[in-house]
């Protein structure tokens, strides 16, 4: 397996504007430096142990996103230096993020993370849940969290037509929260959808940011 290769492969297909997560979880250090050697400096973690050791051990410019479900007992940990969390799924979840991040005067992007597929244990927020927590006069209030878009996730299936059309709703979802509040906000911009399996698809209905680890540092 060439790291190197695999990213140019993939991003010779990155329309200008599609930025890249590469998703490092559970491959080792030596891999992450690989795959900087070949230009990459956005990588994914989904669990907060592991996002921190690698933190600890890597160089210190390297940006780091946040991808999977986040406990409320362990947000701390990844508040010093994330620069992205994707997986927004609760109110509580946000809160926390906004307290912590306040106690070291830091300001974290994130993204609120949409229920899109049928699976029932995938997180996520529904819309109405969405708007509830941006309605809020206490989200209204932070000072050390803003909103740069959506994530979610596809059903996982063969069907195209399923999968599409879950990356259609995200993008509509995006783009009706843009105008109904974050019109006159530039920092909204994000929509991260499409893995390995479906970033093709993902970018064709206009994924701004697409999160792929097996096709770069090989099966897990
Ligand atoms: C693991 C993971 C990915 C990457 O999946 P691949 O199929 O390996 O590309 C993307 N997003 C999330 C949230 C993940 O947990």
């Amino acid at each position: 397996m060439d790291i190197g290769k695999n990213l140019a492969g993939i991003k010779a297909t990155l329309p200008e504007g599609v930025k890249l997560v590469a998703v490092s979880k559970t491959k080792p250090p030596g891999f992450i430096l690989k795959a900087r050697e070949a230009g990459q400096n956005i990588f994914g973690e989904n669990k907060v142990q592991e996002l921190v050791r690698k933190y600890e051990e890597l160089p210190q410019d390297i940006e780091w996103h946040f991808i999977g479900h986040l406990q409320s007992n362990k947000a701390k940990y990844i508040v010093p230096f994330v620069d992205l969390v994707h997986s927004i799924d609760s109110f509580k979840i946000l809160k926390i993020l906004n307290k912590e991040a306040g106690k070291i005067d830091r300001i974290i992007p994130c993204l609120l993370q949409f229920h899109i597929a049928e699976e029932a244990s995938k997180f996520g927020l529904s819309e109405k849940e969405a708007r509830a927590i941006i309605e809020s006069e206490e989200f209204k209030e932070m000072k050390h969290v803003t909103i740069a878009g959506v994530m979610g996730m596809a059903t996982f299936t063969e069907d195209e037509k399923i999968v599409r059309r879950e990356f259609k709703t995200l993008r509509g979802l995006f783009e009706t929260l843009k105008s109904s509040y974050f019109h006159d906000d530039p920092e909204f911009k994000e929509v991260s959808m499409g893995m390995s399996a479906d970033y093709r698809m993902a970018i064709e209905e206009g994924s701004t940011l697409v999160r792929i680890g097996s096709t770069i540092f090989g099966e897990r």
